[in-house]
């Protein structure tokens, strides 16, 4: 069945994530990695209303969009009647009204998506592109590409994703890709305070100690922390938190070899990772970047049921 709107992961089944990454394969393939458009949403128009921050994401949608053949508007925020008081929905009401078909949203308020899925007019499609802690799912789904292109059989992989896993959004879309696509064992590092309940995260191994954590996996996704979202209190130490969780060579050979390192970005170099690593012969994160467009031509192929 055709997505309309994408708001989380967590909903879909394994053949429904498994028909967005092959459809991603063959927007790279169709458009010969990027270079030719493909002509599938002529004359349609996509928005992207960022409430936050975004350097890849937005980026990726605007050129997953153009390369379709879309109408891009970027809605400029800091310019915008937002900052007069304008409410969310009168905004929408209001954008919706020059005619859309898609709306990409990112809002540091989890439920925002979902909000305008109840409320945008029937025939608008709603892309999440980060809201809250709560879903990032089109990263969740570039990741699990990425991974995918170097082992078909995620059957067999072991992974940790090590961080700030509490405010993560990244790593809840990352968490259901991966256990949906049955990834043979998933484990959660982090400083306790930063870790989730484990009954909010089912069929994860949660591992305070890093060095344990990374033993023999196959794939390390590293996570940002995200001092936007937490209290003064939780803020660790930035010097004493790469040395228990930094990810610095001596730490990435206690993994499998040719373990994939991977980071959402943005990256926070000395903080979470050592620059070494990140420009290292096993980091995979530009082509994370990469397979972004490739995965977002796909959502919204599908969400503008094309
Ligand atoms: N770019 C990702 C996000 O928006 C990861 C991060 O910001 O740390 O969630």
């Amino acid at each position: 069945m055709r997505l309309h709107h994408l708001i989380s992961l967590a909903n879909l089944d394994r053949d429904c994530i498994s028909r967005l990454l092959d459809r991603a394969e063959h927007m790279r393939v169709d458009s010969h990695h990027g270079t030719r458009r493909l002509d599938l949403l002529t004359g349609r128009t996509v928005l992207n209303l960022f409430f936050e921050p975004s350097t890849r994401t937005r980026t990726s949608f605007e050129l997953a969009a153009l390369r379709l053949g879309a109408n891009v508007v970027n809605f400029d925020i800091a310019r915008s009647s937002t900052n007069k008081g304008e409410t969310l929905l009168d905004t929408l009401h209001t954008l919706e009204a020059m005619h859309l078909d898609a709306i990409v949203v990112r809002h540091r308020e989890t439920g925002t998506p979902e909000f305008m899925v109840r409320h945008a007019m029937s025939g608008v499609s709603i892309v999440n592109a980060g809201d809250g802690n709560h879903a990032h799912p089109t990263q969740g789904l570039l990741d699990a590409l990425t991974i995918r292109q170097h082992h078909p059989d995620l059957a067999t992989l072991k992974v940790t994703i090590c961080g700030d896993i509490l405010h993560s959004r990244v790593a809840r879309s990352d968490i259901h890709a991966l256990t949906t696509l049955g990834v043979r064992e998933l484990r959660l590092c982090g400083p306790q305070s930063l870790l989730p309940a484990p009954t909010e995260v089912p069929g994860c191994i949660l591992v305070e100690d890093f060095d344990a954590a990374i033993e023999n996996v196959d794939v390390v996704i590293m996570l940002r922390l995200q001092k936007e979202r937490m209290a003064a209190t939780l803020l660790p130490d930035e010097a004493a938190y790469f040395e228990h969780f930094g990810l610095d060579t001596r730490r990435l050979s206690r993994a499998a070899p040719g373990c994939l390192v991977m980071h959402p970005g943005p990256i926070n170099r000395g903080i979470e990772i050592a620059p070494e690593v990140a420009d290292g012969a096993q980091s995979r994160i530009l082509e994370q970047v990469g397979n972004g467009v490739f995965v977002r031509m796909a959502v919204l192929a599908e969400v503008l049921g094309r």
